[in-house]
């Protein structure tokens, strides 16, 4: 995964590289995804959910810049692996799922595998989560109709919010620094994502296909 996918597609932070060397991947994967864990796609992990393909992890972190001691909001915890791979990046984790049982099945997962320094929180991430911000990175890994102002104002000064933007079928990967109330924006990667469902996100009935 990291020399054939990670390497090659321009993942060149070698501390990133290594904290998904280090992340046993197979683990946040359900059982009969086993032997695609390593594969250079989504994987379902129920509840009509996906884990992110590697590269998508890889980019979304790099671009991060995680730095040791850091507090990181992630959005969207799914399996829990985007979560596993910035806490071995060393930051202080946080991060939000709407999904009840994902959240419980992460928070058992992460727990399980030893990883100190993640809180999995059930709720709506679309508003962010105020009391531990401001903070160092938020990344958002579900699609958002626009950047919630909300996510904005929790970011720490000198810091990165790393957020796909777009449609229910295709988005734009965007990099959004903040220099005291100044915001800069940056676009990565087309990408796509399952939707960010909540307050700042989609509306819970609109009629997506997944
Ligand atoms: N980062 C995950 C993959 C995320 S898939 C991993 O490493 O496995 C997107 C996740 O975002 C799904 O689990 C979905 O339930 C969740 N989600 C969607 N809208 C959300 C919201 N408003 N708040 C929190 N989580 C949300």
């Amino acid at each position: 995964m990291i020399e054939r996918q990670l390497r090659p597609r321009g993942i060149r932070d070698e501390r990133v590289l290594e904290a998904m060397f280090e992340v046993p991947r197979h683990e946040f994967v359900p059982m009969a995804s086993i032997e695609a864990a390593y594969e250079d796609r989504p994987l379902p992990i129920g509840e009509s959910e996906t884990i992110s393909q590697p590269y998508i992890v890889a980019a979304m972190t790099q671009a991060a810049r995680i730095q040791p001691g850091e507090k990181v909001l992630e959005i969207g915890a799914g399996s829990g692996y985007q979560a596993a791979v910035l806490a071995r990046l060393g930051a202080k984790v946080y991060t939000v799922e709407r999904n009840f049982r994902l959240a419980e099945l992460a928070r058992a997962r992460l727990a399980g595998l030893g990883y100190h320094g993640i809180e999995v929180i059930w709720g709506d991430g679309s508003e962010g989560y105020a009391a531990p911000a401001p903070y160092d990175a938020i990344l958002v890994t579900a699609a958002a109709p626009r950047v919630p102002e909300v996510l904005k104002d929790q970011l720490a000064e000198g810091g990165r919010m790393v957020i796909p933007v777009g449609d229910l079928r295709h988005q734009d990967l965007l990099l959004i620094a903040r220099r005291g109330n100044q915001f800069t924006t940056r676009v990565l990667d087309p990408c796509q994502f399952v939707p960010l469902i909540g307050t700042h996100g989609w509306p819970e009935k609109e009629g997506w296909v997944q």
